[in-house]
């Protein structure tokens, strides 16, 4: 594969044709063609595995750094990109809204761009991004005050720019953009704000707007520049004028199922987390104040923008546990089709990839504590002494009773993608063991100003450990390794056909663990935290690693008794690129 494509380009150039474009059939055979990464995700169905086997559990001994590279700058934070490898050039982002170009031989800057970023822009969890998206001859990344940028691939120059959301009524956007058939989609963030969740789907060459989906209940959807449909049915399960600010921010992007041709996102807490103040509808369902389609995830048509189907994990949420969580389609071991997906709330769920419906759902953390288990139709059994108390029911008013719940609402798993591997059927689960004190309070809404109606402090529930990583079998929820590390995970995992499973600590470490025994291979100290998600591809027959390193996140800013417990963890920002050098591949 890798000698057909330069054999192309050498032809191109010779005729004095155009340099290659990322073609939507790069888009869809991401995973397989190995000598690129133009997807976060490692492929558009994130099951972040790579067929490569150059590198495996016999030699990654031998891994070693080729390069490193500075994202430079007096500001640092957090480092949560995925690079995306195209043509000879590695493209990453960075935090503070920059994305760079870097010849991925030799780690030289190639070019910058920096967005110019205004006063007063409301990111909720630090000024971080999660990568770019690259289709044609563009690369696009969307930026903390909720614009989506398209730049030329070769040069950093601007083509086209426009706006999600505004920034001052609390809207941002750190996620990579999906692009399918021509477009680009993306959704957006300001779930703490009142925003309103909704996915957007433009033109990726003119960027003009095709359709939108908010994905709350009440609100219009549009198609070509007219309203298309209302999402779900207004009041059905919100009370009163909730819904205006109600939430459900679609932040951390989405995957596309070809085999279905679905996109599929999720969604975040409804607004405010005081769910005493969104327990009513009108009862023309069976689920009243459910308050759909916060905490779901969503099959979305991805020529109309119409939703195909729905599942709300956590109906009335009121502990922060945003559904965003991504959805990685896979094939059962009984041949069938699924998805899996992570939740915030603690449980792992399977759902049949056709039309969404529940399948299956077992806990992947300990001791969880707001729902006794998932019934039969993926709905919670809720505890609801421990939900959070009404504030209008204390003596004063003005503070509802303080309840101790598992998982914190930084969640069993938050953004930090997992992995899913075709050579042992496992996910590989990048989780958190923690609690949270959490109360209620009153709240008004009021543009632009924080909209939680809680208070809340988050605590390790063990004394040694609050990450854990997790092999985890699907369909039957046995978790069968697990690599327990003292501060949070919070870093991308990655899985390859060479039996290696890998992923960063806040520590520092870069770690190749082996993919059935969870037995650590190999490490690397990259000098700051990792927040990063690894990918590999090849490059002349050899196989290369990269990730970035660069503490910061949610967990410092939000991260209460916990955060004061890694405060001694050091900034950075240097991306690392490993290789296994030839001569030491061993058995190729
Ligand atoms: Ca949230």
């Amino acid at each position: 594969m890798n000698r057909f494509i330069m054999a192309i380009s050498a032809s191109l150039m010779a005729t004095g044709v155009a340099q290659a474009e990322v073609t939507e059939e790069d888009l869809r055979n991401d995973q397989t063609i190995t000598t690129q990464v133009v997807t976060n995700g490692m492929g558009r169905h994130l099951q972040r595995y790579s067929p490569l086997d150059t590198l495996n559990r016999d030699n990654v001994q031998n891994l070693m750094p080729a390069w490193a590279f500075s994202l430079g700058g007096e500001k640092q934070r957090g480092q949560e990109t995925q690079p995306l490898i195209y043509d000879g050039i590695m493209y990453i982002t960075g935090s503070y809204s920059r994305l760079y170009a870097i010849d991925v031989m030799t780690g030289e800057e190639l070019w910058q761009y920096d967005a110019r970023l205004p006063e007063g822009i409301l990111p909720c969890c630090d000024v971080i991004n999660r990568g770019a998206a690259i289709y044609r001859d563009k690369i696009y990344f969307g930026t903390l005050d909720a614009r989506l940028v398209a730049l030329d691939l070769k040069t950093g120059d601007v083509v086209w720019r426009d706006k999600i959301g505004d920034y001052k009524a609390g809207y941002s956007y750190t996620a990579a953009p999906l692009i399918v058939n021509g477009l680009i989609i993306t959704g957006n963030s300001g779930g703490e704000f009142g925003i309103v969740g909704e996915v957007q789907a433009r033109d990726a060459e003119t960027g003009d707007i095709v359709w939108t989906r908010p994905v709350i209940e009440g609100h219009m959807g549009t198609l070509n520049g007219e309203e298309s449909t209302m999402t779900g049915t207004l009041n059905a399960t919100w009370p009163g004028d909730m819904w205006k600010t109600g939430g459900g921010a679609t932040w951390l992007g989405g995957s596309y199922d070809a085999d279905t041709d679905t996109l599929v996102f999720g969604t975040g807490n409804p607004a405010p987390w005081n769910s005493h103040l969104r327990n009513a509808g009108t009862p023309t369902e069976g689920n009243v104040g459910d308050n759909l389609y916060a905490a779901s995830r969503l099959g979305i048509d991805p020529a109309t923008g119409e939703i195909k189907w729905h599942f709300q994990t956590t109906p009335r949420e009121g502990w922060d546990f945003d559904g965003v969580n991504e959805v990685v389609a896979f094939t059962g071991s009984d041949g069938n089709k699924y998805f899996g997906t992570a939740d915030r709330n603690g449980f792992f769920y399977v759902l049949n990839r056709e039309d969404g419906s529940f399948v299956a759902a077992h806990p992947f953390v300990s001791d969880i504590t707001w729902a006794a288990g998932i019934d039969e139709n993926g709905r919670p059994i809720f505890n609801e002494d421990n939900r959070p108390g009404d504030p209008t029911a204390a003596a004063d008013g003005n503070k509802g009773e303080i309840i101790f719940a598992v998982p914190s609402f930084l969640g069993g798993k938050n953004w930090m993608p997992m992995a899913y591997s075709q050579h042992t059927g496992l996910f590989y689960v990048p989780s958190n063991e923690w609690g949270m004190d959490i109360w209620n309070e009153p709240i008004t809404y009021k543009e632009g100003a924080a909209y939680l109606g809680a208070g809340f402090t988050i605590k390790p529930l063990f004394e040694d450990h609050i990450g854990s990583l997790k092999a985890i079998d699907p369909m039957t929820g046995e978790i069968k390794w697990e690599f327990q590390n003292p501060a949070p995970l919070w870093g991308g995992v990655m899985t390859t056909a060479g039996g290696l499973v890998f992923t960063g600590t806040p520590e520092g470490r870069f770690i190749a663990f082996d993919d059935e025994t969870g037995e650590e291979l190999w490490s690397f100290q990259t000098g700051s935290g990792i927040v990063g998600q690894p990918v590999t591809w090849e490059q002349d027959g050899e196989q290369f690693v990269s990730v970035i390193s660069g503490w910061g996140g949610a967990v410092p800013l939000w991260g209460g008794e916990v955060a004061k417990q890694v405060s001694f963890l050091n900034q950075g920002g240097t991306l690392w690129t490993f290789k296994l050098p030839r001569q030491l591949a061993g058995n190729n």
